[in-house]
């Protein structure tokens, strides 16, 4: 019963521009039938193979979030369904994303990873990397990709100040890649930023797209 109500608490004080991720890594699938019972149908996964488990045994009106870092051999395993890829930090992969999509007549939408942290486990592209993979994109035939936003992480730390320092940071890039001109490939309206510690802080800051798992189904091991 308290998934249902904190799910609800927070979506309660989401303003209505902004997306919920219910993150339901390692969760039994009966929490997640709770936050799907309450409503949520958008679920963020950081591993391919927990993810398909779940798309294959629950209702089909869900939309699966990639959230991990994606290697680019097992892209095929989630090619069929996935909803939505935050993680894509190289052409490499976003060349394989294409591909594999390909092969089941679909359009499979991208975040492209930006680097914000100061931590080296963090992954992500600086913005240089960021136009280079644009030009790219725009060269190549990659018919079967969309990059529709950008995604961030901050620094794991307790000053919200570096925080917020960082979340503007992502938002300058993002509205800077709105300026540049559309195109079938490139139609950025999605900011996903903010976790449980600093999804608030990260609204304020411009975040369309909030990636919340601990403040609904509890702590992790
Ligand atoms: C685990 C994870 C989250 C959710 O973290 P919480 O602190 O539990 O809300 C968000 N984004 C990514 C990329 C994650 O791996």
């Amino acid at each position: 019963m308290l998934i249902k109500e904190n799910l609800l608490k927070i979506k309660s004080t989401l303003p209505e521009n902004v997306t919920l991720v219910a993150v339901s890594k390692t969760k039994p699938i009966s929490d997640l039938m709770e936050a799907y019972d309450a409503g949520q149908r958008i679920f963020g996964e950081n591993k391919i193979q927990e993810m398909t488990e779940k798309w294959e045994a629950m209702p089909k009106d869900i939309q699966w979030h990639m959230i991990g870092h994606v290697q680019s051999n097992k892209v095929k395993f989630m090619a069929e369904y996935v909803s939505l890829i935050h993680g894509v930090d190289s052409l490499k992969l976003l060349e394989e994303i294409n591909k594999q999509a390909q092969k089941h007549n679909r359009v499979i939408d991208c975040l492209l990873q930006m680097y914000i942290a100061d931590e080296e486990t963090k992954f992500g592209l600086d913005e240089n990397e960021l136009q280079e993979i644009l030009t790219q994109v725009q060269q190549e035939k990659l018919t079967n990709i969309r990059i529709v936003g950008l995604m961030g992480m901050a620094t794991f730390t307790k000053e919200l100040n570096q925080i917020k320092e960082e979340f503007l940071y992502l938002k300058s890039i993002f509205d800077k890649l709105q300026l540049q001109p559309k195109t079938e490939k490139l139609q950025p309206k999605t900011l996903s930023m903010g976790m449980s510690g600093d999804y608030q802080l990260a609204i304020e800051c411009g975040s369309t797209m909030v990636r919340i798992g601990s403040s609904i189904f509890g702590g992790r091991k």
